[in-house]
């Protein structure tokens, strides 16, 4: 396996992964409680986090993206430990990456509590 795009078939979908990873149960198209930010644990108990079919979005934290970068931010580990514990946990072969694919795909700024991801490529979150 050689393609970022082959590790994320691999994986469950996002419903599933979110709740083998946070144990965040998805109920229809509401919103949850965010496992980065915590929204809808606060005072207001404002749920932002909305999970839709290959893509995760807050509207508290901004968070937006898929099942690695929302390991990566959820477990703060870097993308190259991300793939390694992905692949180990669900008996995915190795992703090597070629040369090529090795370079940065995105980037995690933390801003106080808040995670930003930035895909490099044209999609911002
Ligand atoms: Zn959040």
């Amino acid at each position: 396996m050689n393609d970022i795009n082959e590790l994320k078939e691999a994986l469950p979908g996002t419903k599933d992964f979110l709740e083998e990873m946070c144990g965040i149960k998805t109920e229809g198209n509401k919103a949850h409680h965010c496992p980065l930010c915590g929204s809808g644990t606060k005072m207001n108990k404002t749920s932002a986090f909305f999970v839709y079919d290959s893509a995760y979005k807050c509207y508290s934290c901004d968070f937006w993206g898929d099942q690695i970068t929302l390991y990566m931010a959820y477990n703060g580990v870097d993308f190259a430990d991300t793939v390694a514990r992905l692949c180990q946990e669900y008996n995915i072969e190795d992703v090597n990456f070629t040369p090529t694919k090795k370079k940065k795909l995105f980037d995690v700024q933390e801003d106080g509590d808040n995670y930003k991801i930035i895909l490099y490529g044209g999609e911002i979150a």
